[in-house]
């Protein structure tokens, strides 16, 4: 029989993905995600990630770029480095982009990121200094997440084309990079690049189309990478608790909600699909 083009998780698929800590675990076991992100202008976007990726339950988040002050002073757990992302100490899955402009300083931490052999989430201010050639190069997985934008901007087409066949474009996408794509937007979509099954989110809402909740997703994601699970399966129940997490703090009947308060949200998001 022929494969169906689209597969979604549900309540069940998310619960068995999601890591329980074993008993005898330490923060490495559960996972260590690195978080390079934010630039003097725009250090939120750092805290965003970083807030994504306690969120997700990594055992402890690194925090590598110029924000390091503001990201201490909202998660003082967070660890933090000055200097290049590979001498930060040891990481099981980096983030990198969220508010990074697109200074030499950006594209060196970037290069730094694609260098080393774990799983690594490019976002936002990552894509627009993106080199495909270095992306295929890589050993370890590579899962880009795109807005409608960025896709269009990183297949040379205009952002209504890439609106209007998003199937095709997250396709397109993962084959084109040779990486895995997570295509943001009213609907999610994950692509591995082998032509398999897309992913496509089902709790997506509209509460979430607001400035930096796609900072808190990368962190989110991030961590759930560190924690070991595959490219499609992160990226997917990563977007998946994001979109519950929205509802939740919009809450019955609904109000707007900030991208804080969705990262604040993830918690209740974790425990209702337990
Ligand atoms: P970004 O564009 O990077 O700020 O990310 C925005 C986040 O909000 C992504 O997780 C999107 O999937 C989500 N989002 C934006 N607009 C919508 C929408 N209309 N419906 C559902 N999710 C949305
Ligand atoms: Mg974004």
């Amino acid at each position: 029989p022929e494969q169906p083009d689209l597969e979604a998780l549900q309540h069940a698929d998310v619960a068995a993905l999601l890591p329980v800590p074993a008993a005898e675990s330490d923060k490495y076991r559960r996972g260590v995600v690195g978080v390079v992100a934010g630039s003097a202008r725009y250090p939120g976007a750092a805290v965003l990630a970083v807030a994504g990726a306690f969120g997700g339950g990594a055992g402890a988040v690194r925090y590598v770029g110029p924000a390091a002050d503001a990201v201490i002073a909202r998660f003082p757990e967070t660890l933090v480095h000055a200097g290049p992302p590979h001498k930060a100490g040891r990481v099981q899955a980096w983030v990198v982009g969220p508010g990074l402009g697109d200074g030499p300083d950006a594209r060196r931490a970037l290069d730094d990121v694609l260098d080393s052999d774990v799983p690594v989430l490019v976002d936002a201010d990552g894509l627009r200094l993106l080199d495909g050639d270095r992306v295929g190069a890589r050993r370890a997985a590579t899962l880009l997440t795109p807005h409608a934008g960025e896709a269009a901007a990183l297949l040379g087409a205009s952002r209504e084309d890439v609106e209007a066949r998003r199937l095709d474009s997250v396709r397109r996408l993962a084959g084109e990079f040779r990486a895995s794509v997570l295509l943001k937007g009213s609907t999610t979509l994950v692509a591995d690049g082998t032509g398999g099954p897309v992913r496509v989110n089902p709790t997506g809402t509209g509460w979430l189309a607001t400035a930096g909740s796609g900072d808190v997703l990368s962190g989110l994601t991030g961590s759930l990478l560190a924690a070991g699970l595959g490219v499609v399966d992160a990226g997917s129940a990563a977007a998946y608790l994001h979109g519950l997490a929205a509802r939740f703090a919009a809450g019955h009947g609904g109000a707007p909600v900030r991208a804080s308060q969705v990262a604040r949200a993830l918690p209740a998001a974790w425990r209702s699909v337990r």
